[in-house]
């Protein structure tokens, strides 16, 4: 607690009282102490693929280059840490918009087949790259939701792309339904699932439950911090169902736009 006196005195100069504001600082150093983590997560992030495309570098200039076969492994590696740090940059850009502009359940209106179709693409290449079968049901009469359209593909974006890096050769869905006044989203999948203990973190930033495993596939540790952001500015509600060695479920509850 953080205390401040200050003396109430009469024209005369002797004091008559005192006012004593107290605030309670417990909030503002639990504040402090993230951004602190934060920053230095982020240099870490930063600093590894860094330290690793220098490092190639140098050994091709001292030599390796002129060696075809270690020419080619080398600047493959150097391509893929550099993917690793534009990726990494593209998702601070994006935590860091929503997180200064907020999402606001009046920031427009979605149709959720138009925001599956942007990201469609991506995914599907993905799938069928790991031999992955999809399946996406969205109603033809699905009301709109009150959340913009490319928040919404983002979140859907986040949460397939889990689903299929997270699962080898079995299957990966998407199923929208109506509530009361809200959409259910279910992005499920029957991959590798998620230890009963990490489920209260994952939706932390930099958190993954196997750090390797989360690099080799790209991942960025911000992808569920992110689609957290959305749903909790939208007014929705987003749940986490997982089964180790069965799969996973994400269910974002969405409201309906008015
Ligand atoms: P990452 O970039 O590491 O995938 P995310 O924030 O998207 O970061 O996810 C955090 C962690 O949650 C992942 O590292 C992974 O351990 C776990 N996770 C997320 N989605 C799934 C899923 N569908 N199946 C299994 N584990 C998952």
């Amino acid at each position: 607690v953080r205390t401040q006196v200050s003396p109430i005195l009469s024209e005369d100069g002797r004091a008559r009282g005192a006012v004593i504001v107290c605030h309670d600082i417990t909030e503002l150093r639990r504040l402090e102490k993230l951004r602190t983590e934060f920053v230095a997560n982020v240099s870490h992030e930063l600093r590894t693929p860094l330290t690793s495309i220098k490092g190639f570098a140098e050994t091709l200039l001292d030599g390796a280059a002129e060696e075809p076969a270690l020419r080619e492994r080398f600047l493959k590696i150097i391509q893929a840490e550099s993917l690793r740090l534009q990726r990494l940059v593209e998702d601070l850009l994006t935590l860091s918009h929503i997180e200064n502009r907020g999402v606001r359940r009046a920031d427009g209106i979605s149709n959720v087949q138009r925001a599956y179709e942007k990201i469609q693409p991506v995914i599907e290449r993905y799938a069928e790259a790991k031999g992955i079968s999809l399946n996406v049901a969205i109603p033809p009469d699905l009301p709109a939701l009150s959340i913009g359209e490319d928040l919404l593909s983002q979140l859907m974006l986040n949460l397939l792309e889990n689903a299929v890096k997270y699962t080898s050769g079995g299957s990966v869905w998407l199923k929208a339904s109506t509530g009361v006044g809200e959409v259910r989203l279910e992005f499920g999948d029957t991959g590798c699932g998620i230890p009963e203990k990490s489920l209260p973190r994952i939706f932390e930033r930099f958190f993954r439950v196997d750090k390797a495993r989360s690099r080799e596939q790209g991942g960025t540790g911000l992808g569920l911090s992110i689609v957290k952001h959305i749903v909790d500015g939208s007014g929705g509600k987003v749940t986490v169902q997982s089964e180790l060695g069965k799969g996973t479920v994400f269910t974002c509850s969405l409201p309906m736009a008015l």
